[in-house]
């Protein structure tokens, strides 16, 4: 049994309890490189689609933390969360650029948040990313279902390019949960991953549903990591559960696996994916890695 279990037992686990979650693991906090900060009509759209998650997804998904912007940065830092991005993904062209000076802006109001880009395809993608990049981003998204756009188009080969030049992750959504799409699963990606093996990646979901592709993936390329957003949840159990055999190399891989929420669009409380990850049975030394170390070298932050 671990240090944290100890503090309290897994399913015990509530938003209150966090803080000594992790002080009892001897952190400084948390890490989480999936959070979601949008601009407000941005995200009003996206939580009026979880409104129709039945219709969408076949299953309620009730935002936990539908709160004003200020109370939600609150929420984080009451967690205990020292660093997190404000993803952001545009759904049809000539709109990241703006997400992208958003992101921005809402970085410099905000401490922890670190920059963030994204990108669609499009023939102005190379020049904006180059712009973000020289800006200061350190951490894109891109959601392959929702851009619906194919990530191997051409004009995207020099953005995959300059970031992994520059070593900056891009988080990517490339699994077909909760919904497939036209340019979903590992294969789409994996091309962009042969075509530019040292990109720093980072596959949201842990690639979800297909769970063993993605991981094949981590074991080819050396800068591919998994996020764990949602995973090992009892929402995500009823609709994906990670095969044991996939827990177990994931605890193989305890430098490639970064803790991720999907912060503030989940239907649970936060505590509940810090208690899935220690429910996974890898140990201290893995959660200390997933909730801090990897996040750290991935978003850059200083550890003291
Ligand atoms: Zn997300």
């Amino acid at each position: 049994m671990s240090d944290a279990a100890n503090a309290g037992g897994a399913g015990a686990l509530d938003d209150a309890g966090v803080p000594g979650w992790w002080r009892a693991l001897g952190l400084p906090g948390l890490i989480d490189i999936h959070v979601h900060f949008m601009p407000a009509p941005v995200l009003d759209a996206v939580w009026r689609y979880f409104d129709d998650a039945e219709r969408h997804y076949g299953t309620a998904w009730p935002v936990h933390y539908r709160t004003p912007e200020p109370e939600r940065v609150a929420t984080l830092r009451a967690l205990g969360v020292r660093a997190f991005p404000s993803l952001l993904y545009p759904h049809k062209p000539g709109m990241a650029e703006s997400l992208n000076a958003w992101a921005s802006d809402f970085a410099a109001r905000t401490p922890g948040c670190v920059p963030t880009g994204t990108f669609f395809a499009e023939p102005s993608a190379a020049r904006y990313v180059r712009e973000a990049l020289d800006g200061g981003a350190r951490v894109f998204k891109v959601h392959v279902q929702v851009g619906d756009f194919d990530p191997r188009a051409d004009e995207l080969d020099a953005v995959w390019g300059m970031l992994a030049e520059a070593a900056v992750p891009v988080v990517v959504h490339c699994g077909s949960g909760p919904l497939p799409g036209r340019h979903t699963g590992p294969g789409p990606f994996g091309d962009v991953l042969a075509a530019h093996p040292r990109l720093t990646a980072v596959i949201a979901h842990c690639g979800a549903p297909e769970y063993r592709e993605h991981l094949d993936l981590v074991r080819r390329y050396p800068n591919v990591h998994l996020d764990t957003t949602m995973i090992g949840t009892a929402f995500m159990n009823a609709l994906a559960p990670v095969p044991s055999d996939v827990v177990a190399a994931y605890g193989d891989l305890g430098d490639r696996v970064v803790l991720g929420s999907d912060f503030p669009n989940i239907p649970y409380a936060y505590a509940e994916q810090l208690a899935a990850l220690e429910g996974f049975g890898l140990g201290a030394d893995w959660l200390r890695a997933v909730c801090w170390d990897n996040g750290a070298r991935l978003l850059g932050v200083a550890t003291a």
